[in-house]
């Protein structure tokens, strides 16, 4: 592997220039939906044509399958309890895996028609569970199940943690994919990756904003894509976001200044933070997934609206 660092702003040290990423697993046909769990220090992520979970134990350095099949799971996340939740193409659906073990359906249909393939998911403070929906999952039978998209249209959904409604909160975007909240939580950004369908399309990452009642309101793009199209996206404690692009991660600040770039020498898809100190980053590449640490922590999602409760 060649890679380098390109430190766009000197002034903000962000990298460990010495640091190598290192490749702890090299067989996967699509790595995405990394996630960390930090009490049993796991790193969780999904092979999505090999239909299968995977664990890399941050203790033993061992990689293992975790779950398979797994429905062409993609996007993990953790939720405040440290309950791992997980999209399902292959089922079209959203679960959570409880204490026990047992998957608990939380969401595979909206207004009673069928959901695309869940993509991405994040858990905000207050249990609610924000997924999006694009279409990849049912593209063709590598990614998933080729399918018919019974809603038309590719929307980001908001899971109520009491009602357990399904509501349509963001419905303005084609392939809406990789989603992250503002540390203080009255920002969202959301990915689109409509470019996947033709380079007309858009790839860019978008600014919503919460804090008023009812649905998000679109602030306008933060950042277009400058190599190939994002996926996923983590933000650092510092709102920093950490961007999975065609030639590797960049790091841009909250308004989209381009603050450095980690060359991996291909395409990353999806990363997020992880170990102890959250300063490991994961980076899921098509084949490889790698972890290198940086100068940067990831947002604690542990707490509540950004701090401890
Ligand atoms: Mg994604």
């Amino acid at each position: 592997m060649t890679m380098r660092y390109e430190q766009t702003d000197p002034t903000i040290r962000i990298f460990i220039l010495h640091e190598e990423p290192e490749v702890i697993f090299g067989d996967g046909r699509w790595n995405e939906g990394p996630c960390y769990l930090p009490a049993s220090r796991m790193f969780v992520w999904s092979d999505i044509p090999e239909d299968r979970l995977m664990r890399f134990d941050e203790i033993s350095g061992t990689v293992c399958a975790f779950r398979t099949p797994s429905h062409h799971a993609n996007g993990n996340t953790v939720d405040r309890q440290g309950r791992l939740i997980t999209c399902e193409h292959g089922t079209r659906r959203v679960t959570r895996t409880e204490f026990d073990g047992t998957v608990h359906i939380l969401a595979d249909r909206f207004e009673g028609r069928r959901l695309n393939s869940p993509n991405d998911v994040i858990v905000k403070s207050d249990g609610s569970i924000w997924f999006s929906d694009p279409t990849y999952g049912i593209d063709s039978d590598y990614f998933g199940n080729l399918g018919e998209s019974e809603l038309g249209v590719a929307s980001v959904y908001r899971l109520d943690p009491v009602t357990s409604t399904v509501e349509a909160v963001i419905t303005s975007m084609i392939q809406p994919n990789g989603l992250a909240f503002s540390r203080d939580e009255s920002r969202l950004l959301v990915v689109d990756s409509a470019r996947t369908g033709g380079p007309h399309l858009p790839a860019h990452i978008r600014l919503f904003d919460l804090s008023s009642k009812g649905r998000p309101e679109d602030r306008g793009i933060v950042v277009e894509a400058s190599a190939g199209l994002f996926d996923g996206i983590r933000l650092d404690d510092q709102d920093r976001i950490w961007a999975a692009t065609g030639e590797g991660v960049h790091c841009y600040s909250f308004d989209g200044r381009l603050l450095g770039k980690i060359l991996t020498g291909g395409p990353i898809i999806n990363l997020c933070f992880g170990g102890p100190k959250r300063n490991i980053l994961y980076m899921c590449g098509p084949r490889e997934v790698l972890r290198v640490p940086v100068r940067a922590r990831g947002q604690n999602t542990f707490l509540e609206n950004g701090k401890a409760s």
